[in-house]
């Protein structure tokens, strides 16, 4: 191989801020393809990454794998991608392709799931990314490329799990927090048609969650609105990860409900109002690939529109920064200004 370089953003260590990075051009496996990134955004998984919060960082790392590029390089045996195509990327960037959750479909489950993260060996806050070309998705022509950037790890981790319970119509469904995940939550949601509550910490987010298309409102800190709420959802869906009052919430779900944690609020609860009224508790991880091509065609046609703000990459701690005091409204999108073909 040419001795080609990349460049990108890296830290050197637990919590500390990126820095510019150089690196190989990584060789291509036979199935994979370079992607020349021209925008990535930035997810809270970024940032749990940089602090090795998931235990599993390898440093110097270059996070970031909400991507929207151009195919630069194929190897030998891609055939439906080509030089020059646009796609996204997500979280997930291959997988063993071999084992029963692979074989199944599922490769969000995959045995290899810690190898599989696009970041690996190096992320999308960088020139460019190698991933299997059967992670990388050809994106709708007239989507914008910071939509389908977001799309690519926000919007799937919460569309799979949403449309996969929505089995009738106007079930009732409450969305827990209204940030960067709930504010698409509640799209998805809504198009889906679920009967949709955004249950918010912030009295503020109302008039803002009732414009993303929420037909009801809560303040989750009202606990005399969550006891009145009793038996009120089929589904309860926890985007947030700060403290939630998870006595007061499971009793808002009808017998039966299911509460879906894509966030990672503390847990604690009385295991009694769980068996009493058969309850479920579960968690999502992003999505296969089936419903990753899937979610990118349903956000075209339902007009689902995440709200981003554009920042250079080269503001990339700035940008980290405001995702973590949580001024980013909604999500942040960072544009490689010295993207090339
Ligand atoms: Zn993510
Ligand atoms: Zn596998």
């Amino acid at each position: 191989m040419s001795s080609k370089k990349e460049s990108g953003y890296a830290t050197k260590g637990v919590g500390q801020p990126l820095e510019p990075f150089t690196y190989a051009t990584p060789k291509l496996g036979v199935h994979d393809v370079r992607v020349s990134v021209t925008h990535c955004g930035v997810c809270h998984t970024d940032i749990h990454a940089i602090d090795n919060y998931y235990g599993i960082t390898a440093y110097p790392f270059i996070p970031g794998h909400e991507i929207v590029g151009h195919v630069s390089a194929i190897g030998q045996e891609v055939s439906d991608l080509k030089i020059g195509d646009r796609v996204g990327v997500g979280w997930q960037g291959r997988s063993c392709m071999k084992c029963e959750w692979c074989l199944q479909g599922e490769e969000q489950l995959c045995i290899d799931i810690v190898q599989s993260g696009t970041w690996v060996p190096y992320g999308g806050f960088s020139s460019s990314v190698v991933v299997d070309s059967r992670f990388a998705y050809p994106l709708p022509e007239s989507m914008p490329s910071e939509v389908a950037a977001v799309l690519m790890c926000a919007g799937i981790t919460v569309y799979s799990p949403l449309r996969s319970y929505a089995n009738r119509e106007r079930q009732k469904v409450g969305i827990i927090g209204v940030g960067g995940l709930g504010h698409i939550a509640l799209q998805f949601a809504c198009a889906l048609d679920y009967e949709v509550t955004a249950i918010s910490s912030s009295p503020e987010k109302e008039r803002q969650a009732l414009a993303f298309g929420a037909d009801h409102f809560m303040v989750s800190s009202d606990e005399a609105i969550l006891q009145e709420s009793e038996f009120s959802f089929d589904l309860l869906f926890c985007t947030a990860s700060n403290k939630i009052n998870w006595r007061l919430l499971l009793n808002t779900l009808k017998k039966n409900g299911s509460f879906i944690l894509v966030g990672f609020p503390d847990v604690e609860f009385n295991s009694t109002d769980l068996v009493a009224h058969q309850l479920s508790i579960t968690g999502s991880f992003i999505g296969n690939r089936a419903t990753m091509r899937e979610m990118l065609s349903f956000a075209q046609e339902h007009d689902i529109i995440p709200k981003v703000e554009l920042m250079s990459m080269s503001e990339v701690n700035e940008a980290i920064l405001k995702v973590k005091e949580n001024k980013a409204r909604y999500r942040i999108v960072l544009v490689n200004n010295s993207a090339r073909m």
